[in-house]
């Protein structure tokens, strides 16, 4: 059953119901049911958040808020991707044109299982997630993971502030090393670091080796005249990228331990591939 609400607190009431779950642009929720046999006293009715209009808006500025875009977590990325800034950029990488005008911000934001480059893109910009339960409404600082809500909960919004001053600007990123790269990087890595879940990491890890030659042209050089035997090792190649990771995530504030581990499992993840 498709549960059509007017608002956002009666999608929250809908939600309180038993057996049902969210819904928005329904590219990750239909492949995800497709993998799982569905349980007994699985999802028995979907609320569907496009319904509601307040989460389609994408405001430009918001009376009384610091400069900064609210994104509607309805907003699909195809109209994300039309923004300036890395949050556009990174919406417009995404899977193809059919699947962005589909997708939206909140799902990729929260489908756990999804390489959910928005999210990378939403924390380099400083965004700031609000959320809704029956007890109202939150704002909480977006991390460099998916969102983990509790069952009830949707995301209402995603605010971007003005970019200057954020982890992007703070961070290092010059224009010889495009922010769009760097996110390219982080979210695969985290795809590939997660590589049970999402069953498809070869476009990832693409992007991942993609950002490492783009951002370290030069070392492919050094790279490519090393080897003894004709040709780069994967181990050497998978251990180049994941340390480029680590040196990214590093210049974008995270901590040294966090970033090692996510470049070791990175890197043996890719040696696999
Ligand atoms: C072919 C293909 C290629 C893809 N390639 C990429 C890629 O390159 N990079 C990438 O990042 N992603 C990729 N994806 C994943 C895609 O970006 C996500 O599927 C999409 O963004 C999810 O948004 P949706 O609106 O379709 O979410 P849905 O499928 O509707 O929902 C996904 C999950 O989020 C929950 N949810 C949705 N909206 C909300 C909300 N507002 N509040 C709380 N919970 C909510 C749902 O309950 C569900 O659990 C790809 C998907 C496909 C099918």
């Amino acid at each position: 059953v498709l549960i059509r609400v007017p608002d956002v607190e009666s999608a929250v009431a809908a939600l309180a119901e038993p057996r049902t779950q969210a819904v928005a642009g329904a590219t990750a929720l239909l492949v995800d049911v497709h993998r799982a046999a569905p349980a007994p006293g699985a999802t028995r009715a979907l609320v569907d958040l496009t319904s509601v209009p307040e989460l389609c808006v994408l405001d430009e500025a918001v009376p009384g808020e610091a400069p900064g875009v609210r994104f509607g977590a309805a907003v699909t990325l195809a109209r994300a991707a039309r923004r300036p800034g890395v949050v556009g950029a990174a919406a417009a990488g995404v899977a193809t044109l059919a699947v962005r005008h589909q997708a939206t911000i909140g799902g990729n934001a929260c489908a756990a299982a999804w390489p959910a480059d928005l999210v990378a893109a939403l924390w380099c910009a400083g965004a700031t997630v609000e959320v809704a339960d029956p007890h109202g409404r939150r704002h909480l600082e977006l991390g460099l993971a998916p969102l983990s809500l509790a069952p009830g909960e949707i995301v209402v919004a995603l605010r971007v502030p003005d970019e200057r001053g954020t982890h992007v600007a703070g961070g290092g990123v010059t224009p010889t090393r495009p922010a769009l790269r760097v996110l390219t990087g982080l979210a695969a890595g985290r795809a590939v670091a997660t590589a049970g879940a999402w069953r498809h990491p070869l476009p990832s890890t693409g992007a991942a080796v993609a950002a490492h030659a783009a951002l370290h042209p030069a070392a492919d050089e050094d790279e490519a005249a090393a080897p003894a035997d004709g040709g780069t090792t994967r181990a050497a190649s998978a251990a180049f990228v994941g340390a480029v990771l680590a040196a990214e995530l590093g210049a974008l504030g995270v901590p040294a331990p966090v970033a090692a581990d996510l470049a070791r499992r990175t890197a043996l993840a890719l040696e696999d591939v």
